[in-house]
């Protein structure tokens, strides 16, 4: 299997192929039903099949999909992007997000004429050369641009800068630290500003890369809050609630840049795609999805916590709520992560044992209920074969 999807990273129990879904249930095709924690990895933002969704792509598709150029809704999709999203001017469409992030790092390097890219070690930008987590298949020369630094230190953002000197195209980072394999943390907003500052300062790119937390965190860029606005950002995921899209949106000043650029993909125009982004957007606003996000994230949150310390067990919850994810203090090895999360998914929940879980807004309140249901058995599994603690 692929990348995430490696047998190895997931306990032996765990479903490899899925037959449907719908709401925030997904069914394998062994026919088990699962309230689904991880909805596609980030994708399934509003719930799987969301009917609206459904019916924008089925009509866009009826009338035409893949043609000689993009349909008008692709200026639809560009416009309400641009309203919603402070920092962006202009948008333009890809499908996955590797797509959206290579081509952010082109158009800062067309626009700046410098080579090198700042990035923070562990952090997730894609699977292409330049980015892919583990090295095989890769040439030394595919990341002799890249300068890592430490995610929240801007120390060693500086650092890293000075080694680029002159040739400093921009820096690449995510909203808050979601690397798989540890605890989230989220940004110092005193980092966020400082490379800001940098990137001025250099006149260099600063790149959001919000391909996981779009939509999630803010109706907007996930910076906004904070006050910090990056040049480029990258989308995908939740932004056609599981259609395929990606997106990279910029300010003016990188706008010409993105114009000199050469890249295209056969389906990268496809009008159903960008249908449904259309009716994401609308449904995300309309529907009040944020706060049912916000909503069943603490519910979640809070019956965890009240689970885990009934058993006797330290565990740490970090990130934001929409995004949950939780560790066991103890653990050396995620053994005990391991136990919870083949026990969840006995008793019906898809959650991951390493990396962050998604929540839709197709959560009900019965529906975390239910899984708490289960998580209060993973926890007495926890404690019955390795003790408190
Ligand atoms: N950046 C971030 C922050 C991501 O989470 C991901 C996907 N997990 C990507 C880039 C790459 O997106 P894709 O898998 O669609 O290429």
């Amino acid at each position: 299997m692929y990348g995430h999807q490696d047998a190895g990273r997931l306990p032996a129990s765990y479903p490899q192929f899925f037959e449907r879904s719908a709401g925030c249930h997904v069914w394998d095709s062994d026919g088990n039903e699962y309230i689904d924690l991880m909805c596609s990895w980030g994708p399934v933002l509003l719930g799987h099949q969301h009917p609206k969704v459904e019916e924008a792509a089925a009509a866009q598709r009826a009338r035409g999909d893949c043609q000689n150029g993009p349909g008008p809704v692709m200026v639809e999709l560009a416009e309400l992007l641009v309203e919603r999203v402070r920092h962006a001017e202009w948008a333009m469409f890809a499908k996955n997000g590797t797509d959206a992030t290579t081509t952010a790092l082109m158009v800062a390097r067309a626009a700046t004429g410098r080579r090198k890219f700042l990035a923070a070690r562990g952090s997730y930008h894609g699977s292409a050369p330049w980015c892919t987590p583990r090295l095989d298949g890769t040439t030394p020369q595919d990341r002799e641009n890249i300068i890592l630094f430490e995610y929240n230190d801007i120390a060693s953002v500086t650092a890293a800068a000075d080694q680029a000197g002159g040739d400093l195209a921009g820096v690449i980072v995510t909203p808050f630290r979601h690397d798989a394999g540890f605890d989230q943390e989220l940004a110092d907003p005193g980092f966020a500003r400082a490379l800001r500052d940098l990137c001025d300062r250099r006149q260099a790119a600063l790149v959001l890369d919000d391909i996981r937390c779009g939509l999630r965190l803010n109706g907007g860029g996930s910076w906004e809050p904070i006050g910090v606005d990056p040049d480029l950002s990258t989308w995908s995921k939740a932004i056609a609630n599981g259609y395929p899209l990606s997106a990279v949106l910029g300010n003016d000043r990188f706008r010409d840049g993105a114009s000199r650029l050469f890249v295209t993909g056969s389906f990268w125009l496809s009008a159903a795609a960008m249908a449904a982004s259309v009716a994401t957007l609308h449904a995300h606003q309309d529907e009040g999805a944020l706060s049912q996000l916000e909503h069943a994230g603490n519910l979640l949150r809070g019956g965890l916590g009240e689970q885990a310390a009934a058993h006797g067990l330290a565990i740490r919850q970090t990130g934001p709520v929409q995004m949950p994810y939780l560790t066991f203090a103890a653990d050396t090895a995620y053994e005990r992560m391991s136990l919870f999360a083949g026990t969840a998914l006995e008793n019906g929940v898809y959650l991951h044992p390493t990396h962050n879980w998604f929540l839709s807004a197709a959560h009900a309140d019965r529906d975390i209920q239910r899984a708490l249901e289960a998580t209060d058995r993973a926890f007495r599994a926890v404690r019955n074969q390795y003790g408190p603690g």
